[in-house]
């Protein structure tokens, strides 16, 4: 049983130290638990050994993990693809949406919250590999997205997300977080919501400690400490074909 506990107390000792070599104390990086394809009862292990800082990139998915786990003190991300037609169920269970990619997505999020009379922290996600595979806006589109989402009161953008080349090499990999906190730091100075966006939310299991390294205020991390997915990356994010790392 404890397997999960151990786990996930040795991801928040590497953690720990990403951070202190980048000069940071560790609790100025957030581990958001990525549960997606794990059983709700390994989850509520998760819980139980005190992390209730859990994401899911499918809102189906997402949906029925959260009303099994209804009786926790667990708190929701979603961290995957969102189509417009599902924005009223990711808000049904979703405090934070870290993937917001698009105006037309925004503007659906923020009708639907206007009505719910409720503000989202949100991330804007960005595509940093230049895979055409991945989601997320492309580096230039970046600022000219956040002037427009000025206009949408109930969206609190908080910085940024990324997920980078899925490829073993460490250059790659860590070029993608630099661009990410090179577009966040152009973004505190110039974009409407300034100093707001400090969040770089860059690193999954593979690649966490490089992404701390890299200024990383948020990781989002699954297997590392539940194990393997029994289903491929290609799932979650079509058409990427590289080794997982
Ligand atoms: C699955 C997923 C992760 C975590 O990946 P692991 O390999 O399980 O650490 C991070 N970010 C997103 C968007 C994901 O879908």
């Amino acid at each position: 049983m404890a397997e999960i506990a151990v786990a996930l107390s040795r991801v928040q000792a590497r953690i720990g130290k990403a951070a202190a070599r980048s000069g940071r104390p560790a609790d100025a990086v957030r581990l958001v638990l990525v549960t997606k394809t794990v059983a709700a009862e390994r989850v509520r292990e998760a819980i139980a050994a005190g992390h209730v800082d859990l994401g899911e990139n499918k809102v189906q998915e997402g949906r029925a993990k959260v009303a099994s786990l209804a009786d926790t003190s667990a708190r929701w991300s979603m961290i995957g693809h969102l189509q417009r037609n599902k924005v009223k169920d990711v808000l049904r269970f979703a405090h934070e949406v870290q993937s917001v990619d698009r105006i037309s997505l925004a503007a659906a999020l923020d009708r639907r919250l206007q009505s719910l009379g409720r503000e989202l922290p949100i991330l804007i996600q960005v595509n940093t590999s230049g895979e055409a595979s991945k989601y997320g806006l492309s580096p230039d589109e970046v600022m000219p997205f956040l002037i427009e989402l000025a206009a949408f009161s109930s969206l609190r953008p908080n910085g940024f997300m990324t997920l980078a080349t899925f490829t073993p090499v460490e250059t790659e990999v860590r070029r993608c977080f630099r661009l990410l906190r090179d577009i966040r730091d152009r973004a505190l100075q110039e974009a409407p919501q300034g100093a707001a966006l400090q969040e770089l939310s860059m690193g999954m299991s593979g690649d966490y400690a490089w992404a701390i390294e890299e200024g990383a205020t948020i990781v989002r991390v699954g297997q590392a400490v539940f194990g393997k997915r029994p289903t491929s990356d290609a799932y979650y994010w079509p058409g990427i074909d590289g080794p997982a790392r």
